[in-house]
């Protein structure tokens, strides 16, 4: 449908009645937003308790066989009390509480139980808007391994939102090919948004949070970063995998395929553009690169033996050392005569020996060792390819910031350039790096 916008919104957008309002002047403000697809209630202030959380903890009472009274009347005060205040009239969730409740006396599921959240908000959200419901337990499915299905989904979705003008879609759950209900994992809600604007072919999915879009860099490193306008969904791949979370990482999947755009809004802020996410850009970029991320945490095994460009099969050993002792690896950049092989420390932890003694029985190395305390950067932006001199950019930043660089890795695509450090220098570099690319003072 050419004209329709999905919007999702996430816990915080819908934590209380004062949210919900804020919510309902967005939807109606725009003919287009037609679908929405909405989250449990989340947290009103830091130390409170998502519904979702409030679900799982009362459930896993009901299944140890304790009494879950009280844990299951505040799941049903929260709701109430969005309700009441937000004066709905002709309108009681006391049916669904019962039926919910005997549910989790009869050990329904762990995910049935979490999925309630989503399912009772919306119910909530369609009737103060005057929405039709729909129950994503009749049309988003999983095959029998838990993998989404994406062409029994599309053969019910699509002709569902098809046969409605308006309507709210719990997020988070679908159903297993014997009917029990699952979930997405959790933030599951934008995996949902981003499938439901696939099946109707919308023409942008709204994602609406509490921050006003993508920043550059994590806010705890640097001060107010500058929010990124446009970043593609490569761009974003990349950060996301260095630990940005703007967004469910499953979520792009579904829209991507589609070449839909996803735009991040702020609830707080609805005047804010937020970020937009998009297949390819002609915009070109206001700075060389898009987003600066990293994650800490990982350990580098360093291979060296004399003329081992040429021996055939040296790579396939040392990762085959790996996989015998069920250890990924997170990168591989390498010399001629050395190979090093970066891997989660976690993921490492008491195989270390083994790894190092298997290696050594394969290639017979001159030389191996692991260090610990790495901390990878990635410097993304799709700027880099028409831009000379990046690198120069980034390893002066770094060298007057007085960052030893561990590692170089830069991809093919020229999209990224990752750079190794040392742990204790992670926040420095990335303060750097921020300075002379975003924040330049000239
Ligand atoms: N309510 C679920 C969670 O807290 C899913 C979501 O909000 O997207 O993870």
């Amino acid at each position: 449908m050419e004209e329709t916008k999905v919007v999702k919104f996430g816990g915080s957008s819908l934590a209380d009645a004062k949210q919900f309002k804020k919510v309902a002047d967005i939807i109606l403000s725009d003919e287009t937003r037609r679908f929405v697809v909405a989250s449990a209630p989340g947290k009103r202030y830091i130390e409170d308790i998502k519904v979702t959380d409030m679900l799982y903890g009362c459930y896993e009472k009901a299944a140890a066989g304790e009494n879950y009274e009280k844990e299951f009347q505040m799941i049903k005060d929260r709701f109430n009390g969005i309700i009441k205040e937000l004066e709905i009239k002709d309108f009681s969730l006391d049916e669904d509480f019962e039926t919910i409740k005997a549910a989790f006396a009869h050990m329904a599921g762990r995910d049935y139980a979490a999925s309630r959240g989503e399912y009772l908000n919306s119910k909530v959200l369609a009737k103060y808007l005057g929405f039709d419901f729909i129950d994503p337990a009749g049309c988003i499915f999983f095959d029998e391994q838990g993998k989404f299905d994406w062409e029994t989904t599309k053969k019910k979705l699509e002709p569902k939102l098809k046969s409605v003008k308006k309507a709210v879609v719990p997020g988070f759950y679908g159903s297993m090919p014997n009917g029990t209900i699952k979930t997405f994992s959790r933030g599951g809600s934008d995996v949902t948004g981003s499938i439901v604007a696939r099946a109707i072919q919308a023409k942008l999915y709204e994602n609406w949070t509490d921050v006003s879009g993508i920043l550059v860099c994590d806010p705890r490193i640097v001060n107010s970063p500058e929010p990124i306008s446009t970043i593609t969904y490569r761009e974003l791949r990349e950060l996301a995998y260095m630990g940005f979370n703007v967004l469910h990482e499953d979520a792009v999947f579904p829209v991507r395929a589609a070449g839909i755009p996803i735009n991040i809004r702020n609830t707080n802020i609805p005047t804010d553009p937020g970020t937009m996410i998009v297949s390819e850009s002609a915009e070109p970029c206001k700075h060389i690169i898009t987003g600066i991320a990293g994650k800490k945490g990982l350990s580098v095994i360093n291979i060296e033996k004399d003329r081992m460009n040429g021996e055939v099969g040296f790579g396939r050993n040392v990762l085959r050392a790996l996989e015998k002792n069920n250890v990924s690896f997170e990168h591989m950049p390498s010399g001629i005569d050395t190979m090093s092989v970066v891997i989660a420390t976690d993921a490492l932890r008491g195989k270390e020996q083994n790894i190092l003694d298997e290696i050594k029985t394969r290639v017979n190395p001159d030389h191996i060792d692991i260090e610990n305390n790495l901390a990878l950067i990635a410097v993304v932006g799709r700027g880099m390819k028409s831009t000379r001199g990046t690198a120069a950019i980034l390893f002066k930043a770094l060298a007057d910031a007085r960052v030893n660089i561990k590692m170089i890795d830069q991809g093919s695509s020229e999209l990224n350039i990752i750079v190794g450090v040392e742990e204790e220098d992670f926040e420095v570099a990335i303060k750097a790096i921020y300075k002379n690319f975003v924040n330049i003072e000239r």
